[in-house]
């Protein structure tokens, strides 16, 4: 089926694929996303689930192939299964009502030892799987919760239900720097894929993470040293550009954000726990959604949301990481839209 009105932006961008946080809340607190005494917002201003499914249904309506479930921490919301299973129905259904190719997650893992068997039931084929460190201690530094073990155990269930999983890293000068290659190779032998991410200036955090930021131009060269990295012509249509490791058989892939700009393919649009649409990970250009899903006409009001959304989404995002003790690029935290 031909989508009658395909979301193509100003630039001739096709967008294609939608990051969805479902919540804002989590049971982790990593240092370089959020604050210990984090302010989450509050229940009433957030979608219902059933409002979540609307809105996914409006944008599948227009083209949107992809999906990404995210957060906060996507499993932490009650009954946030059922949302995947109605989701999940719209995969490869052949109904005229739009078709989805894919639905995904990104999680922190805690949850995954309960979840896994459910999510590939549901349709889930592939997640992202966030994880830092593979040492207790730093874990619980880093996330100032002591849920390694959990994670470890949800991997292994992810693992058991044949999901395929990506592990996600944010590379952290003085933090897991030493660690990245055990990280990579433990991956690798898992027969997860692996990329690491370099750490992005969105919201207040009780550090400053110029002290953190690693730029990945820096770990790519300490990793050829070790190994020999062919580039691959892999590609998701996201940000990641990819290497083979030729001794662990395995894929790397590296977003460079700051070092390297990756706009010019965008197929991405973002939509908050609030309905809030954010044309661009890294601007401020943004359609309220939860307004059009309350109105008269939702699915009128949503599309036209979706037009408006085409006509402000930006060339390219403007943040950059430079300076000690800047205020974050952008105020709004990594867990309001998910990455
Ligand atoms: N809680 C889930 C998780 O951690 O996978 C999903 C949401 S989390 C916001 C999505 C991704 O954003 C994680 O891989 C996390 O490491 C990354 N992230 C959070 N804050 C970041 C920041 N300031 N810079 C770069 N990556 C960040
Ligand atoms: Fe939670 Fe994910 Fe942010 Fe960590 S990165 S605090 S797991 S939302």
């Amino acid at each position: 089926m031909t989508t009658p009105h395909p979301l193509v932006d100003q630039f001739q961008r096709r967008i294609t694929y939608l990051r969805l946080s479902v919540t804002d809340r989590c049971d982790l607190r990593c240092s370089y996303c959020m604050p210990e005494r984090m302010t989450f917002l509050p229940r009433k201003d957030v979608l219902t689930l059933d409002e979540m499914h609307d809105l996914a249904l409006g944008f599948i309506a227009r083209g949107i192939t992809r999906i990404r479930l995210t957060g906060g921490e996507p499993l932490v919301r009650r009954d946030m299964i059922d949302l995947v299973r109605a989701l999940g129905r719209r995969i490869d259904a052949a109904d005229g009502h739009g078709r989805l190719e894919e639905l995904t997650l990104t999680t922190n893992g805690t949850r995954l030892a309960e979840f896994s068997e459910d999510l590939r039931s549901a349709g889930v084929r592939r997640i992202n799987v966030s994880l830092d460190t593979l040492d207790r201690a730093r874990f619980a530094a880093l996330t100032r919760r002591d849920s390694l073990p959990q994670v470890l155990e949800g991997l292994a269930a992810a693992k058991a239900a044949g999901l395929k999983v990506k592990l996600n890293t944010v590379a952290l000068k003085g933090i897991n720097e030493a660690e990245i290659a055990d990280i990579v190779a433990w991956a690798h032998g898992q027969g997860f894929e692996a990329t690491l991410i370099e750490v992005m200036p969105l919201g207040e955090v009780d550090e400053d993470r110029f002290d953190h930021y690693l730029p990945l131009s820096v770990v790519q060269d300490d990793l050829a040293r070790r190994w020999t990295l062919a580039p691959s012509d892999h590609r998701t249509g996201g940000p990641a550009r990819y290497w083979d490791v030729v001794q662990t058989g395995g894929r790397l892939g590296l977003i460079t954000p700051l070092t390297n700009n990756f706009c010019e393919g965008c197929n991405r649009i973002r939509v908050t726990a609030t309905g809030q649409l954010y044309a661009c990970l890294g601007g401020t250009e943004q359609v309220d959604l939860r307004a059009a899903l309350r109105s008269d006409d939702p699915q009128a009001a949503l599309s036209a949301g979706l037009d408006t959304a085409m006509r402000i989404k930006p060339a390219r995002h403007n943040f950059a990481i430079d300076r000690r003790g800047n205020a974050p690029a952008l105020p709004r935290h990594m867990s309001m839209t998910g990455g």
